[in-house]
Formats: C-alpha cells, sequence, structure tokens
C-alpha cells in the first residue's frame, strides 16, 4: 500500500514537473482570432463548400486561378492535417459576406469595389458566431487593382500563391503572425513570393484545430500568442492526467481491503 502510494505520488510529480515546463511561453509567434468573450474563431464543420467564383478570370485564365486557390487550401490542411476537408465548386457567388436568410457560399473572388479607398491586394471577410467562435460564412476576395498579379514564379508582380495561401489563413481564424518567415506576417511585397507555409503558421493552425479542441471549456480567454495559451490547455489536461492517476490508486487500494 505504502508502495503504491509512492509510486502515485511519483507519478503526479512527475506530471506537475511537465505541466511546469510546458507552461513556460515558446517563441511562436502565430495568432488566433477570438470572438469578443475570447473563444477561437475557427469552423465547427468536417466539410466546407468553397465556390470559385467567375470573376476569377479578371486577373487570368480561370482554370489556373481554380488550381492555384486549391492548391493553397490544400497546403494548409494537409500541412497542418487539419480535420477540415475543403470541397470546391466553380459557379457565380450568390454575394459577399453574411445573410441570415441567403445560401451563405463561401466565395473566393475579384472585386474592385472591396477595396474602395484600400490599397490591400485581397482580404478575408468573415461572419463568425460571437457565443462560440464558429464560422458561418467567409469568403476571400482578390484585389484586380495591384500593380500586376504573379501566377507563377516566372512572372513580376504580385505572388498571388503567397496572397491566397494568407487569406486561407485568415479563412481558418489566424490572424497576423509577428513572426518572420510566416505567410501569415501583415505585408506581401512583390519581392517576395512564399510557396509554401512556414513552421510558424503550420504550428498556429495545427493549435488551433487538433490541440485546442479537447479543452476549448477551459480555453475562454486565448489570445495571442497562441502556443502559451495552447500550453495551458496542456497543463490542465496533464494536471487532470495527474488527478485521475491518483484516484486510480487510491480506488484500487481501497478494493484490495
Ligand atoms: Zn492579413
Amino acid at each position: 500500500m505504502h508502495a503504491k502510494k509512492n509510486s502515485a505520488f511519483t507519478a503526479v510529480a512527475f506530471v506537475l514537473g511537465i505541466a511546469t515546463l510546458l507552461a513556460a511561453p515558446l517563441a511562436n509567434a502565430y495568432a488566433v482570432k477570438t470572438t469578443s468573450r475570447g473563444w477561437p474563431v475557427r469552423w465547427n464543420s468536417n466539410e466546407v463548400r468553397i465556390v470559385l467564383d467567375s470573376s476569377l478570370a479578371a486577373i487570368g485564365p480561370q482554370e489556373d486561378i481554380e488550381n492555384l486557390v486549391i492548391s493553397a487550401f490544400y497546403e494548409w490542411t494537409d500541412a497542418a492535417q487539419l480535420p477540415v476537408e475543403f470541397s470546391f465548386v466553380s459557379a457565380d457567388c450568390g454575394g459577399m459576406g453574411h445573410d441570415s436568410n441567403g445560401d451563405n457560399e463561401n466565395c473566393v473572388l475579384v472585386d474592385s469595389a472591396a477595396f474602395e479607398g484600400s490599397k490591400a491586394a485581397a482580404r478575408c471577410v468573415m461572419t463568425y458566431d460571437d457565443y462560440n467562435g464558429n464560422i458561418k460564412d467567409a469568403d476571400i476576395i482578390i484585389n484586380p487593382n495591384v500593380a500586376k498579379w504573379a501566377l507563377d514564379e516566372t512572372q513580376e508582380g504580385y505572388d498571388l500563391r503567397t496572397a491566397v495561401l494568407h487569406e486561407v489563413g485568415h479563412l481558418l481564424g489566424l490572424s497576423h503572425s509577428e513572426q518572420d518567415p510566416s505567410v501569415m506576417t501583415p505585408e506581401i511585397s512583390t519581392h517576395r513570393s512564399t510557396r509554401n507555409l512556414f513552421n510558424d503558421d503550420i504550428d498556429g493552425a495545427s493549435v488551433l484545430y487538433n490541440e485546442m479542441e479537447s479543452f476549448s471549456e477551459y480555453n475562454c480567454s486565448v489570445t495571442t500568442p497562441g502556443k502559451e495559451k495552447a500550453n495551458t490547455g496542456l497543463v490542465f489536461f496533464l494536471l487532470f492526467i495527474g488527478l485521475v492517476t491518483v484516484r486510480r490508486f487510491f480506488v484500487s487500494g481501497v478494493g484490495r481491503r
């Protein structure tokens, strides 16, 4: 009985030690978008349909642009092993933004009117439930009036893949990252093309979708930087395991009598 108790305490001490280590902030700089109540903003569905609007033809051959957009989505879902599966359909988009009576298609489109008075190259317009952070609608809009879009590495101009990767990051629920390199840094320039995601991006999406799921109840104040809060959840989880371990040893001790 004594030996058992000792090993139980050793196990708890070990778990607490690991929890303490994990509580230390790490260097990641990705940021998770949160509601005013502090909930992480993200898709709460395994399947999300994306409409590739016919207006994409304004910046290049429709099929090329569609393939580029689809490839950018897959870059995120594959690299961060997201539980969300995006499907794509070529169609005329019903309209931007969220309409409580509408279809609320999630669109990727080109629209100059969305950039009046703005120099942004692209943007993501998103509507989510402030109570739980579930995304209701998200549209990625590309500005046709930036100097020039580069559709691949051989062309001069703003790299379209970089911009779409960045906006898909927003569409998933990520905010801007302070870490460079990261696709989620606020600025893209003609000097830079980012063909793939960086570790900071992948960590952000992975934590948002794969690690925050199980302890979201505890996590009512998720703010930047995401990794620290994610570790807070892990600490709770390890404390829980510790308590379960104690209880199991205690219960099995009682049962032997
Ligand atoms: Zn941005």
